[in-house]
């Protein structure tokens, strides 16, 4: 597969370091506040990288973290803890804010058919990994203590800056008079390993034993611990958000590879942020939507999966509800299609010419997937082979083959041939799930059982089809 490679800056040839396993990273969120479309078009983008390697005949490990703890209001060790920010907006205790908003993560995942990762790390069950981590670095000389915090000494870390191409004495130091720097802090750049619960954290209501002193992680540390850990010290491939670049991940690879003298991470792969009239949509600019604004809409939150794989993950998405409303459509219509070849199951032999129609559509989608991950392609080259001549049968064959890449979870389809009493009864039980009502949805399940169907749970729902 060809990938852009943050760190070459180049399309390069992807080869995991020990195939057919492909170990895969991705920055997970910081769950202080709304899961909104700018975040579902990250993961959506993970879950495509994820599920194009899969296709392709690899077997990717995948973690990711959840940043429950330690992350300040900006990247740079500057500000107030934004947990515990939300945590004072709401009157709620910081592991409750925690707690909701991972939750409102997860149902968001679940709407829009994101595979759960293999392991799912939130940082604050992680705690001795990163002080473990940390003293290797102490015993290294990489870091010094201040009143405040423990730090990474960025100018022993020659490397520094080959992420974002930046050199350390061409990076202005953006001096905020707002914003109070620690005094003992030696460069702008050096970051928070470790803060100790003293002067403006003293009040932190997060906060661990650590042979510094009682407190709490910086940001950073929780990627590196717990990818080496899960992933091993060398891995094939991180991802995030273009903003990560010049701090977040420069210092993931610093902290990294000062402590072990390995290479980090093989590939770097970067999405493109979703914008709102020109500004990227974000918690702190409150310009943001959250699935919820979208089922209002009247709009299927995985029709959002179609939306964002129409544009590359590296080119910005300015959103709009209109493109909203017709990847909406689209979706509808792609349904529709498949229910339609449903109906035919009289399979008829193909001719060669027909074979090799299906061969090169197949051929020609694996290609825009292995091309840097070209979905808009890959997506016109579905729209095209559904309006082909070839049989419905073999048509619904491929797409729903296609669709184990494209996760739009057609199989489901299923559902819309079913009558609509069986479709009451699978309605009910889902509700009395969601209550954890379990008693009543064993009843129910029985009932569409006795009537000679069969139901199943998927990510965004459940699946009901004839025995
Ligand atoms: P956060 O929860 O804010 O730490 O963000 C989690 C991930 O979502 C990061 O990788 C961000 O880069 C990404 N992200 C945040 N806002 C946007 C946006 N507007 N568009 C695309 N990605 C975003
Ligand atoms: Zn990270």
């Amino acid at each position: 597969m060809q990938l852009y490679n943050t760190l070459t800056k180049k399309v390069q040839d992807f080869q995991p370091l020990t195939a057919p396993g492909v170990t895969l990273y991705t920055c997970g969120p910081t769950v202080y506040d709304y899961t909104h479309l700018g975040h579902i078009r990250k993961y959506v983008n993970d879950d495509l990288l994820k599920r194009s390697l899969n296709y392709l005949g690899y077997k990717v490990k995948h973690v990711m973290n959840i940043t429950d703890v330690g992350h300040l209001t900006s990247d740079e060790d500057e500000g107030e803890d934004k947990l515990e920010k939300g945590a004072a907006k709401t009157g709620k205790t910081v592991w409750e804010v925690a707690r909701f908003y991972t939750d409102f993560f997860e149902k968001t995942m679940r709407l829009v058919n994101i595979i759960p990762p293999d392991i799912t790390a939130p940082a604050t069950k992680h705690i001795d990994l990163m002080i473990d981590l940390i003293s290797v670095l102490q015993q290294k000389g990489f870091v010094y203590m201040t009143d405040e915090a423990v730090y990474f000494e960025v100018s022993r870390f020659p490397s520094y800056g080959q992420l974002s191409g930046q050199n350390l004495r061409d990076k202005k130091i953006r001096a905020r008079p707002e914003i109070r720097f620690d005094p003992g802090k030696k460069s702008p750049f050096d970051f928070a390993l470790w803060f100790k619960r003293v002067g403006r954290f003293a009040d932190h209501s997060m906060h661990w034993d650590s042979p510094w002193g009682d407190g709490f992680p910086g940001w950073h540390i929780e990627c590196s611990a717990m990818s080496m850990k899960y992933l091993g010290e060398t891995i094939d491939i991180h991802t995030g958000g273009v903003d990560h670049i010049p701090v977040h991940h420069e210092n993931e690879i610093a902290q990294s590879e000062a402590a072990t003298g390995q290479q980090f991470v093989r590939f770097f792969v970067h999405h493109q942020f979703v914008q709102v009239d020109g500004q990227k949509m974000s918690k702190s600019l409150g310009n943001f939507f959250t699935v919820n604004d979208v089922k209002q809409q009247g709009i299927d939150p995985l029709s959002l999966r179609l939306l964002f794989m129409q544009t590359h993950y590296r080119q910005i998405i300015n959103f709009t509800w209109n493109s909203a409303k017709a990847a909406n459509e689209s979706l509808k219509n792609l349904r529709a299609l498949t229910a339609a070849f449903r109906t035919q199951t009289e399979r008829t032999a193909l001719s060669q010419e027909k074979l090799k129609q299906l061969d090169d559509y197949r051929a020609a989608f694996m290609q825009a997937i292995n091309q840097d991950l070209q979905f808009p392609r890959a997506v016109s080259i579905m729209w095209a082979m559904t309006k082909s001549n070839l049989p419905s049968t073999d048509k619904l064959d491929l797409l729903l083959e296609f669709d184990r890449v494209l996760g739009l979870d057609l199989q489901n389809v299923i559902t819309e041939t079913i009558p609509p009493a069986i479709l009451e009864l699978a309605n009910k039980r889902q509700a009395a799930r969601a209550e954890n009502n379990f008693q009543t949805s064993d009843d129910l399940r029985q009932k569409i059982e006795a009537a000679g169907y069969v139901i199943e749970d998927t990510p965004s729902g459940f699946k009901v089809a004839k025995k």
